[in-house]
C-alpha cells in the first residue's frame, strides 16, 4: 500500500494546499535574504563574481532557478509589494521575472496588479500587449532534431528586426565564449552586441570598403604606447591570461579562488597612479568587474 494510500481525499487535498504555502513562505524567505545577501556584498567577498554564481554553486540551484530567483529578489527590494503579493500566492516567479525589466515607480502599481494570477505565458503576453515594439528577451532554446528549421528575418518596426535560426551547440558554445570576452565592453550580454561584434571583426577583415576607410586612420591607432603608460601591452596581458587561465584570480580569505570567465578586466596590483607598472605581468592581474570594482574601493583582497 502506498504510504498516502489512507488519507481521505479531502485530507490529500488540505495537506498539499499546506505545503504549498510552505514552499511559498520558504521562497518568498529565500528572496528577502538573498536580497539583504546581494545588499551587504558577501557574493564577492565569498569569492564569487556575483549572487547568480552564487545561488549556482553554493545553494545548488539549476542556472534557470538561479536567474529567476536573483531578478525576484531584487524585484522585491525595490517593490516590497512584490514580496507580499508572492507570499500570499497571488504572483508567480515566472511573472515576477518576467515583469521585473518594465517595473518603475510609474507602473509598478498597476503593472503588479494585472500580473496576479499570472502564470510565465500570461506574463509574457501581458508585457508585449503594453510594449507591443519591445525587441523581448533574447532566447536560446534547443530545436527538435531531424527538422530543419527555416531561417527567419523579421521586421518589428521601421528600426528594430528579429533574427531566428538554428545552429549547432559548437556555435553556441563559441558566442557564449565572445558573450564572455565583450563583457567588458558590453555588460548587457545582449545577443544583438555579441552578433554585432563579430559581424565588425569579419567586416573589419573582408570588407574591402571598411580595409580601405581604416587605412587612412591607421598610422595614428597603431602608435605604440609610451613608455610610462596606463595602458598594458598586449604582450602583458597575453601572459597574465595565460597565467591567471582566462579567469578572475580574486581568491577570497578563505581561499577561494573566484571563477568568473567574464567580463575580465587587467586590474594593476600597485595602482599606475601610485608608480604600478604597466609593462611587467608581475604587478598585473585578471580580475572579474566586481572584484575590479571591489579592489579599486580599496577592499581587502587576497592576491591571485
Ligand atoms: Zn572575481
Amino acid at each position: 500500500m502506498a504510504p498516502h494510500s489512507g488519507l481521505t481525499d479531502d485530507a490529500l487535498d488540505a495537506r498539499l494546499k499546506e505545503l504549498a504555502a510552505t514552499e511559498r513562505n520558504a521562497q518568498a524567505e529565500q528572496l528577502a535574504l538573498l536580497a539583504e545577501f546581494d545588499v551587504r556584498g558577501l557574493p564577492e567577498a565569498a569569492g564569487y563574481p556575483g549572487l547568480y554564481d552564487y545561488c549556482v554553486k553554493d545553494l545548488g540551484l539549476s542556472e534557470g532557478a538561479a536567474y529567476e530567483r536573483v531578478r525576484a529578489a531584487r524585484a522585491t527590494t525595490r517593490w516590497p509589494q512584490v514580496a507580499e503579493d508572492f507570499r500570499a500566492g497571488k504572483l508567480s516567479l515566472a511573472a515576477v521575472c518576467v515583469l521585473a525589466p518594465l517595473l518603475n515607480d510609474d507602473t509598478a502599481e498597476e503593472l503588479l496588479a494585472e500580473a496576479r494570477g499570472l502564470g510565465r505565458r500570461e506574463a509574457e503576453e501581458l508585457a508585449a500587449s503594453l510594449y507591443p515594439t519591445a525587441d523581448g528577451e533574447d532566447a536560446v532554446e534547443p530545436a527538435p532534431t531531424g527538422r530543419r528549421e527555416r531561417e527567419r528575418i523579421r521586421a518589428l518596426s521601421a528600426e528594430r528586426v528579429q533574427f531566428a535560426f538554428t545552429g549547432s551547440t559548437e556555435l553556441r558554445r563559441d558566442i557564449e565564449r565572445a558573450r564572455g570576452l565583450l563583457w567588458h565592453k558590453d555588460p548587457s550580454g545582449r545577443l544583438e552586441a555579441v552578433v554585432g561584434a563579430l559581424a565588425d571583426f569579419y567586416l573589419d577583415r573582408e570588407d574591402p570598403d571598411r580595409r580601405l576607410g581604416r587605412a587612412v586612420r591607421a598610422p595614428a591607432a597603431e602608435r605604440p604606447a609610451p613608455a610610462n603608460s596606463r595602458l598594458v601591452p598586449q604582450e602583458v596581458k597575453d601572459e597574465v591570461w595565460l597565467r591567471d587561465g582566462g579567469r578572475c584570480a580574486y581568491v577570497s580569505p578563505e581561499g577561494r579562488r573566484c571563477e568568473a570567465g567574464a567580463g575580465l578586466e587587467y586590474d594593476h596590483i600597485v595602482p599606475w597612479v601610485f608608480g604600478g607598472r604597466s609593462d611587467s605581468a608581475v604587478n598585473i592581474r585578471l580580475l572579474c568587474r566586481m572584484h575590479n570594482k571591489a579592489a579599486a574601493r580599496g577592499a581587502e583582497l587576497g592576491e591571485g
